[in-house]
């Protein structure tokens, strides 16, 4: 379950870590408001279930409480990355000097949490970790003694940390993975952590993901579900019987069966592409059904294609194929489409597809490799 910036670092605060103080306000006017009980300059942040809010113009500043008003007025409303601002996060703006990252994953390779530190943090840290993973420091934690901060401060300092940082950041690294371990979360991650310039560290953003599974015990974190405003396309998925699920990436991905789709989103990492979702549509699925699939992954501003994996058993690849090319003509123009079809019906769904001239795959690999440069090809 994804939680709110605000939320994470409530749960921050109640380890003891340092966290920069801040209201939610739903309008401008109690924005300012908020800005003038903290005093100016303050910040001014979207809260909305995705990451990377800096970038999209969700993170803006106010040096008077009017300003304040100005800035939420504009983020709220805003839509980041298919997600509409409803509520922004006021607080003090912190005088950073230094950003860092640290965060703990549940890791299934390692089948334990693994706990990750950078000196190179910022909203950069995405490309730090694919072009310069070696600055990202990694340790796998046993989950029977959690992160002790002696060696907390051990990661720390091999990570590069200045001396300022390590002890302060040290107790924040080690309550932060008995947070995680707590709160039964799959992530908990601090970035930026700040060190300030009068020398504090503290965290300046958070983020948390709680495992689902959990929640029947995490009581309390199950009551800050949001199923409406978390993601509308999930909401309404949900309500249609369909499993519907939004990543980050360009690929909208629609299969039939958890197993199937689970590894054609894999197939499409492995051609170099992101998944941006994908739907389930289960079995025996018609043309109708078929159209309605690929015109709700569609709606995701994100998809710049979509594949389209169905082996058929009791769902034939004819229906398949029919539904594809009913959606087509209702699609935006362009928007590459690659299927691939296996099974029952696949002779003649194949058929069909190519009468309408669309691309299809021989298998999953080939078909998750044609639909990454069709996209790839439109994006030039
Ligand atoms: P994210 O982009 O969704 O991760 O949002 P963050 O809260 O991490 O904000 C993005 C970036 O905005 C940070 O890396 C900082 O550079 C900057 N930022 C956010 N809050 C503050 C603040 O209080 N003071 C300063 N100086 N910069 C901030
Ligand atoms: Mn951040």
């Amino acid at each position: 379950m994804k939680i709110h910036e605000y939320q994470a670092k409530d749960i921050l605060r109640h380890y003891g870590i340092p966290v920069s103080p801040g209201k939610v306000a739903t309008t401008p006017e109690q924005a300012e408001q908020i800005a003038r009980e903290f005093g100016v300059p303050v910040v001014v942040k979207a809260q909305v279930y995705v990451g990377g809010r800096g970038k999209a113009g969700g993170v803006k500043f106010g040096e008077t409480p009017e300003q304040a008003r100005t800035v939420a007025g504009r983020i709220l409303g805003m839509d980041i990355k298919g997600l509409t601002v409803e509520k922004v996060l006021i607080g003090p703006k912190v005088d950073i000097q230094e950003e860092y990252y640290i965060g703990v994953v549940l890791d299934r390779a390692s089948q334990a949490p693994v706990v990750m530190v950078s000196a190179a943090g910022g909203v950069d840290i995405e490309e730090v970790a694919e072009q310069t993973p070696e600055k990202i420091l990694k340790y796998v934690v046993d989950v029977r003694w959690g992160l002790p901060a002696f060696q907390a401060r051990d990661l720390l300092e091999r990570a590069g940390m200045p001396h300022i940082v390590i002890a302060q950041g040290g107790a924040i690294l080690a309550a932060l993975v008995r947070a995680f371990l707590e709160s039964d979360a799959t992530l908990a991650e601090i970035n930026p952590l700040a060190l300030t310039r009068d020398g504090q560290v503290i965290a300046a953003d958070a983020k948390i993901l709680i495992d689902d599974n959990a929640l029947p015990r995490q009581k309390e974190y199950a009551t800050w579900a949001e199923p409406e405003e978390a993601n509308p396309l999930e909401f309404e998925a949900k309500a249609e019987g369909l499993t519907y699920v939004k990543l980050d990436g360009s690929v909208g991905i629609i299969g039939n069966g958890a197993g199937l789709v689970m590894t054609t989103l894999d197939m499409v990492a492995r051609a170099g592409g992101q998944p941006a979702n994908f739907l389930d549509i289960g079995g025996g699925a018609k043309a109708e059904t078929m159209k309605k699939a690929l015109l709700f992954v569609s709606r995701d501003p994100q998809v710049k294609g979509i594949l389209v994996n169905i082996f058929g058993g009791i769902t034939r690849g004819e229906e398949v194929a029919r539904g594809i090319i009913l959606a087509q003509q209702e699609l935006p123009p362009g928007m590459p489409i690659v299927a691939r079809l296996s099974g029952t019906g696949e002779v003649e769904g194949r058929a069909l597809l190519a009468d309408a001239g669309l691309t299809w795959g021989t298998d999953m690999r080939d078909a998750a490799q044609k639909i990454v440069a069709e996209i790839a090809a439109k994006g030039k």
